[in-house]
């Protein structure tokens, strides 16, 4: 395997946050790069080379856009499989149509991580009302319930047991009556998340995990490191590698983890792609997870994943830009970038909406708990 060097072009499937930031660490390194993405005036089109425009089961496009390139990558598991084999004909794809095929389906993903040993709470896969209502009683009434296709930051979901008066048969009827997994509400501790990075040498590199919180199945903020114990980071990195390896996936793959109350590990999901809750990798590590993503993919040697200082993010949601009435308002960033340590990453995002992600703050500190505090105090004052 030979790496593609600075020069080469990158071509990443998606232009969200996610691209235009691994965009801008691509252009850092010397590389040109384009994007498709549904909406020709998405984040990373301000700092690309060209933007193409194609829906997320595009072929044609996306084998326009990888005509040009001398690798594909991806920064959504939305992009159809059809769209991944068009663009392998003309660049190799990372990662590819193999282990996205399990990744990007809720039940084959669920399914392949309890065949390869990895620890998951209680879960049944329903693919009709019946076996979600049956389901929903077996796992003890409160359950969430996640479309096996599509859904992020809690979309396409259903919580059911938590109150109000939501039953199986709303739910089946909400999420468009096809195929869902049903989870057993796991009373959780914490949430953790690994990121790792393979290359097509077969070199693997995990970052030291990132603490996350999370507010309506949103993630609100997150820290690195996360200051689990030894015993416990051990075990998340091990996990993390072993089902990058299973997968044999190249590029990012980042394993979201639950940390019960009663001391479990689980898994929760992947994500094979910069992930939100290593924002703070730029800021915390020695290599960003978006540098990281460049280098996995075009098959240089992997970056230092060392800390050299506790950095945290909290996220920018629509609402900031929203005033009481309805109307927006732009936020007092001056009094935020007051805060010593505070940096701002905004996304260009025209059209503030309620739980979209507009941009990030994110802050150093001494401690982790120290960068928590200013970027939340950071964030209320906006
Ligand atoms: P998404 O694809 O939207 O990130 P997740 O499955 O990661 O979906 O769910 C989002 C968040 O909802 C999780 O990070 C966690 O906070 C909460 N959540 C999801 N499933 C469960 C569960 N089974 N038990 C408790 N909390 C859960
Ligand atoms: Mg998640």
């Amino acid at each position: 395997m030979t790496a593609i060097l600075p020069g080469a072009t990158i071509g990443i499937l998606g232009g969200g946050q996610l691209g235009r930031m691994t965009a801008m660490a691509a252009r850092s390194l010397g590389y040109r790069v384009q994007v498709m993405d549904p909406d020709p005036s998405c984040p990373a089109r301000f700092v690309v080379d060209a933007c193409f425009e194609g829906g997320w089961d595009d072929a044609r496009v996306a084998a326009d856009l990888a005509r040009g390139c001398d690798v594909v990558t991806l920064e959504i598991e939305q992009v159809s499989i059809a769209c991944l084999e068009a663009a392998a004909k003309y660049a190799p794809v990372r990662p590819n149509a193999g282990p996205m095929r399990i990744i990007q389906e809720r039940i084959l993903q669920k399914t392949w991580l309890a065949e390869h040993g990895a620890p998951l709470g209680a879960w049944r896969a329903t693919r009709s009302e019946a076996e979600l209502a049956d389901a929903v009683a077996a796992l003890g009434g409160r359950v969430f319930v996640k479309s096996a296709q599509g859904g992020y930051d809690g979309r396409s979901q259903v919580k059911i047991g938590f109150g109000d008066d939501t039953t199986a048969v709303d739910a089946w009827r909400l999420l468009g009556a096809k195929p869902c997994v049903a989870e057993k509400a796991l009373d959780l501790d914490k949430e953790i998340s690994v990121m790792v990075a393979r290359a097509p040498s077969g070199e693997t590199k995990s970052f030291p995990s990132a603490l996350n919180h999370h507010e309506h199945q949103i993630l609100e903020w997150s820290v690195i490191p996360s200051s689990v114990s030894a015993d416990l980071e051990r075990r998340a990195q091990q996990l993390a590698c072993d089902i990058a390896a299973g997968l044999g996936s190249e590029g990012l793959l980042a394993v979201e983890m639950f940390l019960t109350k009663t001391g479990e590990l689980l898994v929760n999901e992947l994500a094979p792609r910069p992930h939100n809750s290593y924002h703070a990798s730029e800021l915390a590590c020695v290599t960003s997870q978006f540098e990281q993503a460049v280098r996995a993919v075009c098959d240089l040697p992997l970056g230092d994943v060392s800390v050299i200082q506790p950095a945290a993010i909290a996220n920018l949601l629509g609402e900031v830009w929203l005033g009481e009435n309805g109307q927006t308002r732009e936020p007092r960033f001056d009094r935020a970038l007051a805060i010593p340590g505070v940096t701002l990453h905004l996304y260009e995002k025209h059209k503030p909406r309620k739980g979209r992600k507009m941009g990030h703050l994110s802050a150093v500190g001494h401690t982790p708990d120290e960068a928590v505090q200013r970027v939340m105090e950071a964030r209320k004052l906006l």
